[in-house]
């Protein structure tokens, strides 16, 4: 078929729009190209709202959807391909040219500003348009476990026969504290005689601090279990590693009380030989007594 015989088949052949009345050969949905632009709208409409399903987490601001953290740009991506999709098949390709999203202070909704691709029977569409998000805000479940106190494990800060300096306790604290995973926290800390116990989110996590702090300060951990109920059918044990820092060397110095004494021998299970740095005389340290001594 030439050019000329379609041009004439066409002539004779031409179709009118029923909506604009213009002459049309291409008819998209029974209207022309320009009607059938006009009768779609890719962004929702005068609602100007979208369901997200996203939830904002009041005490840390992190998104979720679920339990699963999120961030709001995807989220919004996802809703308006979805609504999009609704509307013209699941078939449709979209694509999100532009997209800023902005967070109000209240945190209880967003404001969002978008520019969209479509192609629908084969015509593309661009629109852009601004809209208000309403976002549903929720104690997400790492704050409320924060919250009510919750703990899987407990990392134990000891010293072998005598206590934890404030300066070993301080690296063990630094360690626990550092920003992990997600969902590692420290939910409490008991400062202790003998130590110091820090109340942690995981088993995982308190291994890894345990670790870390044996790396950092020497001595070795152990750990053990132990049953603390069930959920969905399942043991549910709390970890509890002891962590024990190096004991005493001989020259090192401690303070029992308000005596300050040299370390000159160390009776493996019995305690210490040394001197008093104040009278000069020499003293036996019990491994009791040694459970008051602070290394300086
Ligand atoms: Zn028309
Ligand atoms: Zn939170």
């Amino acid at each position: 078929m030439t050019e000329k015989k379609e041009a004439g088949k066409r002539a004779k052949w031409s179709k009118f729009c029923p909506k604009c009345g213009k002459q049309t050969d291409e008819f998209f949905d029974s209207m022309c190209k320009d009607c059938f632009k006009q009768g779609i709208t890719l962004l929702v409409p005068e609602s100007r709202s979208l369901e997200l399903s996203v939830s904002v987490c009041p005490h840390c601001g992190g998104f979720f959807k679920g339990k699963e953290q999120t961030s709001i740009k995807p989220a919004v991506e996802t809703a308006v391909r979805k609504a999009i999709w609704k509307k013209y098949g699941a078939e449709t390709p979209v694509e999100i040219a532009e997209l800023s999203v902005e967070l109000a202070e209240n945190k209880r909704s967003a404001h969002v500003s978008i520019a969209v691709k479509a192609e629908i029977s084969g015509v593309e569409i661009k629109e852009t348009g601004e809209f208000t998000a309403a976002l549903r805000r929720e104690i997400c479940e790492r704050c409320s476990r924060i919250a009510g106190g919750y703990y899987a494990a407990i990392v134990q800060i000891r010293a072998e026969v005598r206590i934890p300096t404030d300066e070993e306790l301080a690296v063990a604290e630094n360690i626990a504290h550092a920003p992990l995973g997600e969902s590692d926290f420290v939910s409490k800390e008991r400062m202790l005689k003998e130590g110091l116990d820090i109340y942690v989110s995981s088993a995982e996590y308190g291994r890894m601090i345990s670790r870390a702090v044996v790396k950092e300060l020497g001595g070795n951990f152990s750990e053990s279990k132990k049953l603390y109920g069930r959920k969905d059918g399942r043991d549910i044990y709390r970890v509890t590693f002891l962590v024990r820092l190096p004991g005493l060397k001989q020259g090192a110095v401690v303070k029992i009380g308000n005596k300050k004494i040299s370390v000159e021998k160390v009776i493996e299970g019995e305690g210490i030989e040394g001197v008093d740095m104040n009278t000069g005389e020499s003293v036996f340290v019990s491994k009791k007594e040694m459970m008051k001594a602070k290394k300086i």
